[in-house]
């Protein structure tokens, strides 16, 4: 499932290759999305990701708000075949951008456009202090409480595994056991972990594909997930897999704790 980095990734490339272009035509191919339209001569003045969602801002006061949920991919293509499993497609003078998607669980709407929500960011003016007073009593397990899209934007199962490992917190540990000091490391490396991923355009484990069809990065860069009984990079003893509210959870009982 793409995560922060793939969606910035995707929201990236989409600027170069939109922004201050035109919509030429706007194909359906799933009847799940019959309330996009009216999209002709629209122009694209942005395109910015709010969390885990891809908003493509027009010059006329809406904006495409697109989730891929599980499977959902968007792919530029230049005078090719319409690829299997497309939903939808605006063309634009140079090229077309596809929603594809196996199991057509992305969402794509329209709404009027709104100013950023930044509250649940990380990234720009995060406020560690508000976070702490407003999360910091929780009882939730960590992992699960930075996985939690109303708390945190952008982080799923494989980048709450590596920020926890790297941060050497142990993603059990209960939110209320957490120190200011912790929650700062957890924060620091968050930025870190999920930068490095935007830098390689994303995490390949499974399905993950670029606006170009090509294949992220980052899987190189993981640390623990997927890892199980491999040597941890930090302290050499092997890595160890659990399940945790029903996901399989990466960590080192060495380093974490
Ligand atoms: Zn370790």
């Amino acid at each position: 499932m793409p995560e922060l980095p793939e969606v910035e990734t995707l929201c990236r490339q989409l600027k170069r290759k939109t922004i201050g272009k035109k919509i030429i035509k706007n194909r359906v191919f799933d009847n799940k999305l019959t309330a996009v339209k009216n999209f002709k001569d629209k122009k694209i003045i942005n395109v910015e990701r709010r969390g885990k969602t891809i908003v493509i801002v027009l010059d006329d006061g809406r904006s495409i708000l697109i989730h891929l949920r599980m499977t959902g991919r968007l792919l530029w293509q230049i005078d090719a075949a319409v690829p299997k499993y497309a939903r939808w497609k605006m063309t634009l003078d140079d090229g077309e951008v596809f929603l594809v998607d196996p199991r057509r669980f992305a969402t794509l709407k329209v709404m009027p456009t709104t100013l950023k929500e930044s509250e649940r960011e990380i990234f720009g003016d995060f406020d560690l202090q508000k976070f702490v007073e407003r999360h910091g009593r929780r009882k939730t397990k960590v992992k699960s409480l930075i996985m939690d899209q109303n708390v945190v934007n952008g982080i799923g199962n494989i980048y709450a595994c590596e920020i926890l490992h790297r941060a050497g917190i142990h993603p059990a540990r209960e939110a209320a056991t957490l120190t200011k000091d912790d929650w700062n490391r957890i924060f620091v490396q968050a930025r870190s972990v999920l930068t490095k991923a935007i830098s390689k355009r994303g995490t390949s484990i499974s399905d993950w594909r670029d606006l170009y069809g090509r294949k992220g990065e980052n899987q190189n860069e993981l640390t623990c997930y997927g890892k199980a009984d491999n040597a941890c990079p930090f302290c050499g003893k092997p890595i160890c897999r659990v399940k945790q509210s029903g996901r399989g959870t990466y960590f080192c009982r060495t380093c974490q704790k």
